[in-house]
């Protein structure tokens, strides 16, 4: 490879940031990291009407949690409107651009008279200069919009890094307009510009963009840029096979980070979606990066899997120091108005339960038996706190007050109790467990009630 490596994600401010372009995001980001190139982070932002500060403030926000370093940016295609216009200027003086007086009535009539042709509906090049050819008399009050002279011969073709080659008739494309009536530039242009001006060498994109990549590509052929490589990669599929949505779930970035996945494993995830190495499934983002060559993406739509990325995501908490982990959950319970720090209790609380755990919010679920109220089940009490057992827990409970705490202490005061009252543990613990946790099941018991503070221990027992 002899040009520099150099690639961007191209967000559109008009929401947050969308599982599918994180995923693109990822995958150029890994792309210029394996090659020791730059990733640029570009905002487009033309649509003034749907973009909103706040979903730019998102889009950097996740792009952070994801730990997708960018290079250069963002940049903002907003502020780069007098560049625009230099190079609609260039491209009228040099012919690659035409003004369009068509008014919409006469787009419509003219549409309207094709497909009663049968024809397919395009512009027919009324206004495009022809040498010879006479133009119309430029009409009063009409503004004009500005078109792209596209060749009307010949192919594009491109070789696809995801797809293969390529290959549209010009026939197919019409002069598309670069500038609207207002003057404000189209999307299409805008991205051209871009790609040429910050020497994009790799166009990593979603293959709704397809279509797009020919007519930027003759764009960038008039005006005599070097052509990025280009890689469309399939859309995420919801579990249905619809395009992934809404309907199907969180498709925010930064509901995942609510929701207690780790970055690591988002980029372990993502990354799988459309993309292999191999057999592979767990892998970090040095990995990743030392693999991601551009080859092994995949032709056909990947599925979301939730239940794997849970998968991935507890993969990733075993392998957490507690400490991390105890960040984690502070966070999780400050989003449910508790507020804690990540002391060497909490850390110890987390190395008990995590391996039950999917993702932060469900070890949060598991520790809030230490933070807020426990509501046991009616169904719990009755089934195990029964006549039986009653007295058993009372005479715990006496002991329980007078012992040093610890889980070895614990352990021996059970026992005691057990032998005491001729019982087995299977009907002692479970009636504990439904008392001070508020549920029947829990790790090792003496481990955790061993991180209770005592007197919640005795509140909870004290009205059986
Ligand atoms: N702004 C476009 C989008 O959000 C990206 C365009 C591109 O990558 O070329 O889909």
């Amino acid at each position: 490879m002899t040009r520099r490596v150099r690639t961007r994600i191209a967000p559109s401010p008009t929401g947050f940031l969308h599982l599918g372009t994180a995923r693109t995001a990822l995958f150029s980001w890994a792309f210029a990291r394996h090659h020791g190139g730059d990733f640029i982070l570009r905002i487009e932002d033309t649509d003034v009407a749907r973009s909103t500060q706040e979903a730019v403030d998102q889009i950097i926000a996740a792009m952070q949690w994801l730990e997708l370093d960018y290079d250069e940016g963002p940049f903002y295609q907003m502020k780069r409107l007098d560049r625009y216009r230099e190079v609609i200027a260039k491209m009228l003086a040099e012919g690659s651009a035409y003004r369009c007086y068509c008014t919409p009535e006469e787009l419509d009539a003219m549409r309207e008279a094709q497909r009663a042709r049968g024809e397919k509906p395009r512009y027919d090049g009324r206004w495009r200069p022809e040498s010879g050819k006479k133009l119309p008399e430029v009409p009063q009050h009409v503004p004009a919009v500005i078109r792209f002279r596209n060749p009307v011969d010949g192919d594009v073709t491109w070789n696809d890094m995801v797809k293969g080659p390529i290959t549209i008739s010009n026939r197919e494309l019409d002069d598309l307009i670069i500038s609207r009536p207002d003057g404000t530039p189209t999307y299409n242009f805008c991205v051209v510009v871009d790609d040429w001006d910050m020497q994009i060498s790799h166009v990593i994109r979603g293959d709704d963009h397809v279509n797009n990549t020919p007519r930027q590509i003759n764009i960038l052929r008039a005006l005599g840029a070097d052509l990025p490589e280009y890689g469309h990669v399939p859309m995420i599929l919801g579990p249905d096979g619809d395009k992934l949505s809404k309907r199907h779930g969180a498709v925010s970035v930064m509901q995942y980070e609510e929701s207690g996945y780790l970055p690591e494993a988002m980029i372990n995830y993502l990354a799988r979606l459309g993309w292999s190495h191999g057999d592979d499934e767990l892998f970090g983002r040095e990995q990743l990066v030392a693999w991601f060559d551009g080859h092994h993406l995949a032709r056909s739509p990947a599925q979301w899997d939730a239940a794997k990325l849970n998968w991935v995501n507890a993969h990733v908490m075993k392998g957490m120091p507690d400490e991390a982990l105890a960040r984690g959950v502070v966070r999780q319970f400050a989003l449910r108005g508790v507020g804690l720090s990540a002391d060497e209790r909490l850390q110890r609380m987390c190395a008990v339960f995590k391996d039950r755990c999917a993702t932060l919010a469900e070890l949060a679920d598991w520790l809030g038996m230490y933070f807020v109220d426990v509501k046991p089940r009616d169904e719990d009490v009755a089934a195990h706190v029964t006549a039986a057992v009653r007295p058993a827990l009372q005479s715990l409970r006496d002991r329980l007050a007078a012992i040093d705490w610890d889980k070895g202490t614990i352990a021996a005061a059970m026992k005691e109790t057990l032998a005491t009252h001729g019982l087995k543990m299977p009907q002692l613990a479970p009636a504990l467990r439904v008392l001070v946790c508020g549920r029947a099941q829990t790790p090792s018991i003496d481990a955790v009630l061993e991180l209770f503070p005592r007197d919640m221990v005795l509140s909870r027992l004290q009205d059986v």
